[in-house]
């Protein structure tokens, strides 16, 4: 038999959600402020629940997708709401603060809690593709993972409930930042009449290389250690120059370039110029200087 479960929240994510949960065969139960969301659901086999208390003691298991972490405590946080006894699964984004002060909330409160990212957009939940991410207790995620897997590839990283949030934004600094340095080289190449297109395949070369140092040069971060054993960084910072040169020149946009050379000229004046790049997790560790 499948565990029931509710969802909390029927926005465009939590329908999604509630969707899967339904395909998959849990008997799911569902509430929303604007009660009206819950009918295609219903239509698909949901229970509505009349209220937010009902729609806890519905299922052991609580899924609760929301705007902001606001709209989680004025929910569940109100008279004639018991969480105790119950597990939340809050995948409503925010920060690791929140998050924390969330799992502290919930403890008080006597329920379970694991605090969640969801790394996909509505039509990708319930397939392979949609990455959700946990943190909490340990035996809370294996408890509840083989429900939580109708959403998608589930993963725990630890214990400590803010983990999910900094790997949602870490993950958002890696994405713009490849993408910003992809725009960056296709507006160079427009300059010389090539096509985005025809640049494409090489800027996707570059970025798998570059990927494949990331393992190596996490243990030289992880060491404290950096010995230049393929360029040491005042090498790079006179590439640098030529790119900020260049991008002038041609008339494009240099302003990344610029930032790229200010950290590893500040790295260069703190004494690090025969070091490795990644030496330059001394710079991205600490708050802008000046
Ligand atoms: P929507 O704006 O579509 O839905 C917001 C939901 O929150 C609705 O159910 C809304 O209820 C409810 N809500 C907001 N404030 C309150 C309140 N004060 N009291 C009761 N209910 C409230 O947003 P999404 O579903 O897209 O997003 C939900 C969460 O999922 C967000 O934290 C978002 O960052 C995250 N997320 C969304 C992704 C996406 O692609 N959509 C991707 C990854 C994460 P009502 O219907 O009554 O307005």
């Amino acid at each position: 038999a499948h565990t029931p479960v509710t969802v909390i929240g029927l926005g465009l994510m939590g329908q999604a959600l509630a969707g899967a949960f339904l395909k998959a065969g849990h008997p799911t139960t569902v509430w929303n402020r604007t009660s009206a969301k819950a009918a295609p659901l219903v239509a698909a086999g949901a229970r509505s629940a009349p209220t937010v208390g009902d729609a806890l003691t519905a299922s052991p298991l609580t899924v609760v997708c929301l705007t902001d972490y606001d709209a989680v405590y004025e929910l569940l946080d109100a008279e004639g709401v018991e969480p105790a006894g119950t597990t939340l699964v809050n995948l409503t984004s925010g920060s690791s603060g929140e998050a924390r002060t969330a799992a502290a909330w919930a403890k008080r409160r006597g329920a379970r809690y694991l605090d969640g990212a969801i790394m996909a957009v509505p039509p990708g939940i319930g397939t392979a593709d949609a990455v959700i991410l946990h943190s909490g207790p340990e035996e809370v995620f294996e408890a509840h993972a083989p429900t939580l897997g109708a959403l998608g590839t589930v993963t725990h990283l630890g214990e400590d409930p803010g983990l999910a949030s900094l790997y949602d934004v870490a993950g958002l600094a890696m994405m713009w930042s490849v993408l910003n340095a992809w725009l960056q080289g296709t507006a160079l190449l427009a300059t010389a009449g090539v096509d985005a297109v025809t640049y494409a395949p090489f800027a996707r070369h570059i970025a798998a290389g570059v990927a494949d140092w990331l393992p190596g040069y996490a243990e030289q971060i992880d060491k404290g250690s950096f010995p230049a054993e393929v360029s040491a960084l005042e090498t790079d910072a006179r590439a640098m120059d030529h790119l900020i040169e260049e991008s002038e020149t041609l008339g494009v946009n240099a302003e990344l370039p610029r930032l790229i050379k200010a950290m590893a000229a500040r790295a260069i004046a703190a004494g690090h110029g025969g070091e490795q790049y990644p030496v330059l997790i001394e710079e991205f560790g600490k708050p802008q200087e000046g």
